[in-house]
């Protein structure tokens, strides 16, 4: 059952009283949870054949089936590229489908600093491809926070990957964090292509991208800021975004904690 209320006034402004509205709302949320469950079903339908294309790609682009001439590594890294994007779109959808069903999974105590390391570590990999700086600073004495441990490591990864693949070669990204009175700030920090103000907004609404010269050649699917955002707010905690062009970007999560 949903309920609206509202206040009853006349065309003066004056209170005449109050109006409810009492909607049942049984029809809309069955329907959302089929939708959900089709989202969820068809994603990882798609994800997992296409991740095991996916791997007998990179090991042709390895090299480790043989030599390729140039013409077939161009064509294997394009198909690669292609394919990775669609996985990654499937993965991203079934998080999506799996934070809004609610089964991401139980709270517990998290130990941001080691979990931040787990997220750094995974995508020190690509960094390392371009060369970059990618280093996190965490005090010892973080206090922990209470959150669901996936859906917090899924926030990190997003956001350090995002700050990898909008970062220049040869870049410096950093991740900070500090106890504040009700909870931790952290902050993923870079020195890349950053968002022009007017994007600081809409860059958390699902598929969408920023399109300037400098990131139109990088794949994405413009869903993995609506989940950081959509796994924060469930934790009650915020976002917020400090960026302009050509300045870098940083981004502050707050996770209260408790
Ligand atoms: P994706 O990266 O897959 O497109 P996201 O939802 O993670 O999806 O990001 C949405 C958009 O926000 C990106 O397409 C990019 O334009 C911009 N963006 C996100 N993070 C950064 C960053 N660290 N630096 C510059 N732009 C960014």
């Amino acid at each position: 059952l949903q309920v609206t209320c509202a206040p009853f006034r006349d065309g003066r402004g004056v209170l005449l009283g109050a109006m409810a509205i009492f909607e049942d709302v049984t029809a809309w949320i069955s329907l959302d949870q089929l939708k959900n469950e089709y989202v969820s079903t068809v994603a990882h339908e798609i994800a997992s054949p296409l991740s095991s294309v996916l791997s007998q790609l990179q090991t042709l682009q390895r090299g480790l089936a043989g030599e390729l001439n140039e013409k077939q590594t161009h064509l294997i890294d394009r198909a690669a590229a292609r394919v990775g994007g669609i996985v990654k779109l499937s993965k991203e959808l079934l998080d999506l489908a799996k934070i809004e069903a609610g089964a991401m999974g139980e709270k517990e105590e998290i130990s941001l600093g080691e979990l931040i390391s787990e997220a750094v570590d995974i995508v020190s990999v690509k960094a390392d491809e371009k060369e970059q700086k990618l280093k996190a600073e965490i005090p010892p004495d973080l206090p922990s926070v209470l959150g669901i441990r996936p859906a917090v490591l899924e926030v990190f990864i997003n956001l350090l990957s995002n700050a990898v693949r909008y970062t220049p070669e040869k870049g410096d990204i950093s991740v900070t964090a500090r106890a504040l009175e009700s909870g931790v700030e952290t902050a993923v920090k870079d020195n890349g292509f950053g968002i022009p103000p007017e994007d600081h907004e809409k860059i958390f609404e699902r598929f969408y991208r920023v399109k300037d010269a400098n990131t139109r050649m990088i794949v994405g699917t413009g869903l993995g800021l609506p989940i950081v955002k959509k796994v924060v707010r469930e934790h009650g905690g915020n976002i917020k975004l400090e960026s302009a062009p050509g300045e870098g970007s940083t981004f502050y999560v707050f996770l209260p904690f408790t």
